[in-house]
């Protein structure tokens, strides 16, 4: 007879109830979402200082649940940079719905591998649906497919590489036997407001930077149609609803036309902005964006989404599946739908329910109108910041503002202050070699008492540096 081992410490947890534990965690997360709004926006210096805490070696003995959940509360709830209240504008970072939180509490305990139908039925049926209503939401072609990763970063990685083996395989070249070493140039297209993560891309898929033509846009960070390149069927051009800094969308119609009747592939990075298609209010912005022929887009910014959810759309399924296909000898696909043949990961959090849970929580109407509110809102805050004197240098035409003080060593000042104050928080960028405030209108939670809020703070600092 084998000796039966069994661990005293695992025999231990078995033996705990959960009961207790989770409603610790109920109380101490309802005390959270109560003070969030009361919260300095970015942590104070002790709550900082107080992290030491946590540089302490991994004990030999396991602790109990309860004492983890309790130094994360009493620690770690203060140092965190309160995201889920009203008054953080900093990057572009949205909130979390409360059908998202909800959701993702429950199924967190289903604890679901996605990967394949017979892994989890229930995540392969969502992946299935919310695949639908995106595509039907965004205006997309009806054969667009979605995957569910990270965020836009992997979803840039994937477009771009499934763009990069449509145009290789269409010239004849079999990439996916014979690899990049030998395989034809590929013109790389994009604008010079690409967001960094799309150089990323290019470089982690063996394309890089140099290969790309920068191509110069105009001064709300718009690709200049007349400086395009000439396209053709080798061209991968990468476009962009929503500019990181000036929220501003290339003009896909008149773009996306040209590399249609040239033979060139499309990806359209949207991590933000593509949530406008939702709204045709914002028709000027993103008509003729479903003409591309892949989009990267992510729920947790614009559409409030929890973290970790990023969405790759591709009109092209075979190509897509090609490009992250994997085979195994235990891995036998089904007739419904296996998750992992549309991104790189295989194992993953069922990412997808956050935003089946986010879509429903809000339906069509209600994401038509959290796009419209954000921009009403960025609208109201720009107005308010022009009349206390300061500078609005962008076309507000999503959630997007870029301010300015006079000077770059004012503005530079004004944000450090107003980052110190707490009452709000905002970054700095470099916009057209300026200095400038950026600030994202991104969640839901922001109201117009929020905005007046911070506007009065940082126009009471402005007033105050003179
Ligand atoms: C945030 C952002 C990205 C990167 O998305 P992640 O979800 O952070 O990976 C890419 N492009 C634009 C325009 C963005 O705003």
């Amino acid at each position: 007879m084998p000796h039966k081992y069994t661990s005293p410490i695992l025999e231990k947890i078995r033996n705990k109830s959960l009961e207790e534990d989770l409603e610790l965690v109920h109380g101490y997360a309802l005390d959270y979402v109560n003070s969030v709004d009361d919260m300095p926006v970015f942590p104070p210096k002790k709550a900082i200082d107080d992290l030491k805490l946590f540089d302490e070696a991994l004990g030999d003995y396991p602790q109990s649940t309860r004492d983890i959940i309790d130094q994360l509360h009493n620690y770690g709830s203060p140092a965190t940079v309160a995201q889920t209240g009203g008054r953080y504008f900093g990057f572009v970072c949205g909130g979390i719905l409360p059908s998202a939180l909800v959701s993702k509490w429950l199924t967190d305990t289903w604890d679901q591998n996605p990967a394949m139908h017979v892994l989890s039925p229930i995540a392969s049926k969502i992946e299935a649906v919310t695949e639908k209503w995106i595509v039907d939401l965004l205006g997309l072609p009806k054969e667009t497919v979605a995957g569910y990763v990270s965020g836009s970063s992997t979803a840039t990685i994937i477009g771009l590489t499934t763009g990069r083996n449509y145009l290789l395989q269409k010239m004849g070249y079999d990439i996916f036997k014979k690899g990049l070493v030998d395989a034809p140039p590929i013109k790389i297209v994009l604008g010079e407001g690409a967001h960094s993560t799309v150089y990323k891309a290019l470089s982690i898929i063996g394309l890089g930077s140099d290969c790309a033509i920068r191509v110069p846009t105009d001064d709300q960070g718009r690709m200049r149609a007349e400086k395009l390149p000439k396209l053709d069927d080798k061209t991968l051009l990468i476009l962009q609803a929503g500019h990181v800094n000036s929220g501003n969308f290339d003009n896909f119609e008149s773009l996306c036309n040209y590399a249609k009747e040239s033979g060139a592939y499309v990806h359209v990075d949207g991590a933000f902005g593509l949530w406008a298609a939702a709204n045709p209010a914002f028709d000027h912005l993103t008509r003729g964006v479903q003409l591309a022929d892949s989009w990267s887009v992510d729920g947790h910014k614009t559409l409030n989404t929890p973290y970790d959810s990023g969405i790759i759309l591709c009109r092209h399924k075979k190509m897509l599946i090609d490009s992250m296909h994997m085979a195994g000898s235990y891995i036998i696909l089904s007739e419904d739908r296996d998750n992992m043949l549309y991104t790189a990961e295989m194992s993953r959090r069922a990412r997808a329910i956050d935003l089946w849970a986010t879509l429903k929580g809000l339906g069509k109407t209600g994401v038509s109108e959290l796009v419209w509110e954000l921009y009403q809102k960025a609208v109201y805050f720009a107005d308010l910041l022009k009349k206390g004197g300061l500078e609005v240098l962008n076309e507000v035409v999503f959630n997007q503002i870029l301010v300015r003080f006079q000077t770059d060593d004012l503005t530079n000042k004004l944000i450090q202050d107003i980052q110190k104050s707490g009452v709000c928080w905002l970054g700095g960028a470099n916009w057209e070699g300026k200095s400038v405030m950026r600030i994202s209108v991104c969640s839901y939670k922001t109201s117009y008492g929020d905005i007046d809020l911070s506007a009065s703070d940082i126009l009471r600092l402005a007033t105050n540096m003179k």
